[in-house]
């Protein structure tokens, strides 16, 4: 089974709309026409009109940071999926340990955002991910478990086609502390192990779990090489187009292995 590599940008709380034409501009210039990987950027909501502008006319894809699971009415500062849709978003981010960390975030509630994603036809990429705390008490795979359990619940085997997982290790996040390609493979073999257990074998070679965590030009060949990481979800190294380009490039060489 030949999963399409993509590689995603996670903005976070970074660059203003004139900003982000530039970002996208800059990746577009050198990365548009790639087709031999999926590419995605993920701005904060405010810049999503300027980066959907930028991109048009390329083959990179658009995606949000967040979303609420509602469609519409009384929720204060929140955002459905219609409002992103409407600026051409094929992806959004759901479930990040920030998100987990500073809102609060269960997984009950992450599962409502991601059936509602897919009820609007929008991909989830859903964040999994252990703390160094879980990691050293040995608790790694059985967190990953449930939350990747929990996030998925009542998504049927048709509709996870279109999830993404992204396995990010809190303590690898924005520290430039990578898991080693090993460490990372032999989670991620785990969590398609659990997408088999719900969805079944062919259910679960359909779907992507991208690495996520300090993933940078100097550690992703190595990433990629392994089986079972089908793309990255980056963060820092996103900010730049030089960096993130050359990321998309680790994907397209190891796409064509
Ligand atoms: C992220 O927050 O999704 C992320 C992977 O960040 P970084 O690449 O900066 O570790």
């Amino acid at each position: 089974m030949s999963r399409r590599y993509l590689i995603a940008g996670n903005w976070k709380m970074n660059k203003t709309a004139a900003e982000a034409a530039v970002l996208v501009k800059g990746i577009v210039d050198q990365a548009g026409s790639e087709s031999a990987v999926d590419v995605a950027v993920c701005p904060p909501f405010t810049a999503l009109d300027a980066a959907s502008r930028a991109l048009k006319g390329s083959k990179v894809a658009l995606g949000a940071e967040n979303m609420y699971p509602k469609a519409s009415g009384a929720y204060t500062g929140e955002i459905s999926a219609d409002m992103i849709k409407e600026f051409g978003c094929e992806y959004v981010i759901l479930g990040h340990s920030e998100r987990r960390e500073y809102f609060k975030e269960s997984d009950a509630f992450i599962n409502e955002k991601v059936k509602a994603a897919l009820a609007s036809g929008l991909k989830p990429i859903l964040c999994v991910g252990e703390t160094l705390q879980q990691r050293e008490a040995g608790t790694t795979i059985d967190v990953v478990s449930t939350q990747t359990k929990g996030g998925l619940d009542g998504v049927s085997a048709a509709e996870v086609e279109k999830v993404v997982i992204a396995y990010e290790p809190v303590w690898a996040i924005g520290t430039g502390k990578t898991a080693t390609p090993e460490m990372a493979q032999e989670v991620h073999a785990q969590i398609r192990a659990i997408l088999s257990s719900i969805f079944g074998e062919d259910g679960a070679q359909k779907v992507r779990i991208l690495y996520g965590g300090s993933m940078k030009p100097e550690n992703a060949d190595a990433l990629l090489a392994e089986k079972d990481i089908d793309g990255g979800l980056i963060g820092g190294a996103a900010l730049k187009a030089d960096s993130f380009v050359s990321l998309v490039n680790s994907a397209v060489k190891a796409a064509a292995k």
